[in-house]
């Protein structure tokens, strides 16, 4: 049995959130971080497992565990093998502020891990710790080095473009790009209930960051077409490759090949949508046909595009929420 919607898009990539909670406090994100009402708790290993069986019995092959951050989690690598455990998924990715990874590299890898996102908004110190709330810059670098050590297949890192911000370094991504073998993925900033004044002030459209690639000679590189909506482009004289992920463009959700589920067992058909549909009992019952059975039957329901140009955010306050 294969996941389709009514617009013949497949779904075999599940992007699950394991915690809403966050230490760090990204302005474009959780500026002041956790409301206190923020639910402490997630999915239980239970839960989790029931809802990794159902996905993969309809074909989901990837799963990418995400936040808050997921690695506040003491038992994220319990998480990990689980899933890369499970028969068919064959992929297991992490997005991560990696706050953690110097430490924790090497465990990610022995439980599976096969791919990870490292978030990294600056190269400056100051302008990191001016975007994030912390001081980690040196660290997270020493981590992706370490996950690049310990063997983790492919490492990625996520930068959010911001116009008062680090739009203006660009070029110091750049330049880290002709010395490293890594994919710097540029996101362009996504309004959220919570950020509009903010979206109003910095975002950047990422289809200029792709007119600047192309007119300095940076090429396309044709994706497969289960691929997703990132854009890859690649340089002779970089070692590295750019990625750009640019929700605002045409025909982005023509790709889509995920569903999201919160750490609260929603299942979220679109990271805008106006809700999430409540799995968590069906999970909590370990009942595998019947949550294959409901999540099909409301993969139906999914609407062909996010309506985010016409400044609709839905349910979304924050994307800390569901994991991004
Ligand atoms: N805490 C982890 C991290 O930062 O990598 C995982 C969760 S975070 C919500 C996932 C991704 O969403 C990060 O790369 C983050 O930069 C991105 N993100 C958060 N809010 C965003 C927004 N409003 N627009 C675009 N990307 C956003
Ligand atoms: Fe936390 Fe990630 Fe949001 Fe930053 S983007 S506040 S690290 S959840």
């Amino acid at each position: 049995m294969e996941l389709q919607d009514t617009f013949g898009r497949k779904f075999k990539y599940l992007r699950l959130s394991i915690t809403e909670l966050c230490n760090f406090r990204c302005n474009y994100c959780l500026p002041n971080g956790n409301d206190c009402d923020t639910p402490t708790t997630g999915l239980s290993l239970h839960q989790i497992s029931t809802l990794v069986s159902a996905f993969a019995r309809m074909g989901t092959t990837k799963i990418r565990i995400t936040g808050g951050e997921p690695a506040l989690r003491k038992d994220l690598c319990d998480i990990i093998a689980l899933c890369k455990q499970t028969e068919g998924i064959e992929k297991v990715a992490l997005t991560t502020n990696a706050f953690r990874l110097n430490k924790d590299a090497q465990k990610y890898k022995d439980a599976g891990l096969d791919a990870l996102n490292v978030s990294a908004d600056s190269l400056d110190p100051r302008m990191f710790a001016a975007i994030t709330g912390k001081q980690k810059l040196e660290d997270i670098l020493e981590g992706v080095d370490a996950a690049i050590q310990a063997g983790i297949q492919t490492v990625k890192f996520n930068t959010v473009m911001l116009k008062q911000f680090n739009y203006k370094e660009l070029n110091s991504f750049f330049e880290y790009l002709k010395q490293h073998p890594v994919t710097w993925r540029f996101i362009e900033l996504m309004q959220t209930g919570d950020n509009k004044s903010f979206f109003a002030h910095n975002h950047v459209a990422g289809e200029s960051i792709k007119e600047l690639l192309l007119e300095n000679g940076w090429e396309r590189i044709i994706r497969g077409k289960d691929a997703g909506p990132a854009q890859e482009f690649t340089h002779s004289d970089y070692l590295g490759n750019i990625g750009l992920i640019m929700p605002y463009s045409k025909d982005f959700c023509d790709t889509c090949n995920r569903l999201r589920v919160s750490s609260q067992g929603k299942l979220h058909l679109c990271l805008f949508a106006d809700e999430g549909q409540d799995i968590l009992p069906l999970l909590e019952s370990g009942d595998i046909d019947a949550t294959v059975e409901a999540i099909s039957r409301h993969v139906q329901t999914k609407k062909g595009t996010h309506f985010l140009q016409d400044g609709y955010t839905g349910a979304t306050k924050q994307l800390a929420m569901l994991g991004g």
